[in-house]
């Protein structure tokens, strides 16, 4: 089969890749030297929007409304804006495997592409529930959500059972996010995970009490502190029932799992440096192989602001990550240098009529703020993170932009906390005031 071959490669047609297609662009790339190769059949979109308004029933997203760089307010990338700048769009096309050595990538059906470098941006894959052995995963009406065909099986199950129960297996974000689209679909939703709180990872007990109480006047229910251990189907191996580990059974015509991801590194193992389950990165996103470079999900990169390395499985390091490594790639081949990765993280959701944000670190002890109450007329509230004396990090529901700007500054700049109680009371004036 003919060998391509193209100056920049980019395997992965996810968020990152979007954003680094426009950095090459901005950065004079010329036609024909970039390809973006993907297993999915459409160009790079925020992925975001498939458990939000991809699902809504009103006000539906759809594409190409919502291809990148739309998510950060920038132009919309079509598949024509590829074409006109000469950037090659290979789509419905898994690379099976690499050769960083030989610079060589040979696709599922055989091709083979040449680069000189390449970019690794293949971002994350769901854990699924049949990788703990759970009895049944494998029924019909089990659905897991990463991509854009996931969330089209999502569309069509939620039209044809109007008026069904869902179990929705897992309380981070994906397993909230997806809660509250079904239920706006008319939906009877249940929701089931094994912590003593949703989004254990990032939320305090504080903050979950708010959302858990929202969800539960929406009248979702909430089975906390036990897990999904099989499946019951019907005679067309449809999902009917769900066991869980505490000896209940709930009725269920859909399931929805989001329990985590893993980053995709398979392709790469044993050629490149890995470190936390990532692909390490320096602050350029270089990885220890010349001219392999890799951002977003995968990539394990210095924290400047932490000292730590560390991993981000969020939308905007992976646009910032993609920017930064196509700055690097054009100043050293123009010799010349560009500062270091200097990420602040940042993380938000929306379901219902919430929008929360989330800048810093949640470690040390953490002090609440504003009116937490699930039937509170304002839905401001929030919390901030207290290490070593200082506020690293801040959480805000309801905000304003200029409110949620100032949580961000707050987290950058880690002003000193002279009393936790001081800060409580102050609330969000303590950020303004920063
Ligand atoms: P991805 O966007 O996942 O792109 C990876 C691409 O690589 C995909 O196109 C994939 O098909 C392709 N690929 C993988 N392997 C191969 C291969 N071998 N050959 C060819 N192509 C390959 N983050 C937030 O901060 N806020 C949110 O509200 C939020 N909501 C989310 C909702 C959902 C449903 C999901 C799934 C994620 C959400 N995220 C959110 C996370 C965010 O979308 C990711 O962090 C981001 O997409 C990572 O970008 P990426 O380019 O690294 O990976």
């Amino acid at each position: 089969m003919a060998e391509k071959a193209f100056k920049y490669v980019i395997i992965g047609g996810g968020v990152a890749a979007g954003y680094a297609a426009r950095e090459f662009a901005n950065q004079g790339v010329n036609p024909g030297e970039l390809a973006i190769i993907s297993k999915e059949a459409v160009a790079p979109y925020e992925r975001p929007a498939l458990s939000k308004a991809y699902l809504f029933p009103e006000g539906t997203a759809r594409l190409p409304g919502f291809h990148v760089c739309v998510g950060s307010g920038g132009e919309r990338l079509l598949p024509e804006w590829y074409a006109e700048k000469g950037i090659s769009l290979i789509l419905n096309t898994e690379v099976v495997k690499v050769d960083l050595a030989s610079k060589t990538l040979i696709s599922a059906a055989g091709e083979t592409f040449k680069y000189q470098i390449l970019i690794i941006a293949t971002g994350s894959t769901v854990v699924r529930l049949s990788d703990f052995g759970v009895q049944g995963a494998d029924a019909k009406n089990i659905f897991y959500l990463r991509e854009i065909d996931d969330a089209d099986k999502l569309v069509e199950v939620i039209k044809a059972k109007k008026n069904g129960k869902a179990l929705v297996v897992g309380g981070g974000y994906i397993g909230l996010e997806l809660s509250a689209a079904l239920k706006i679909n008319s939906i009877d939703v249940s929701m089931v995970y094994p912590e003593p709180w949703c989004m254990p990872r990032l939320f305090t007990s504080e903050l979950a009490g708010f959302y858990e109480g929202y969800y539960a006047n929406k009248g979702i229910k909430i089975i906390k502190g036990t897990v999904a251990t099989g499946f019951g189907t019907n005679e067309n191996g449809e999902v009917t029932d769900v066991k869980l580990k505490d000896g209940r059974v709930m009725e269920a015509d859909i399931v929805v799992v989001g329990v985590g991801g893993r980053p995709v590194t398979k392709l790469f193992k044993g050629q490149v440096e890995e470190e936390k389950g990532g692909i390490k990165t320096d602050g350029f996103f270089k990885t220890s192989v010349p001219d392999v470079y890799a951002v977003g999900d995968v990539a394990t990169f210095p924290m400047k602001l932490y000292n730590e390395m560390r991993r981000v499985e969020h939308v905007d390091h992976a646009r910032k990550s993609a920017e930064q490594a196509v700055k690097a790639i054009f100043s050293s081949e123009q010799g010349n240098s560009i500062d270091e990765y200097d990420y602040l993280p940042y993380f938000y959701s929306r379901a219902f009529d919430l929008s929360w944000q989330f800048y810093g670190d949640n470690v040390g002890e953490t002090v609440f703020f504003g009116d937490g109450s699930p039937t509170s007329p304002t839905h401001k509230f929030g919390s901030y993170w207290i290490k070593d004396g200082k506020v690293v990090g801040a959480f805000l529901e309801g905000g304003t932009p200029e409110e949620n700007k100032a949580i961000a500054k707050v987290a950058r700049v880690q002003p000193p906390a002279h009393s936790l109680d001081q800060l409580a009371t102050e609330g969000l004036t303590f950020a303004c005031k920063i």
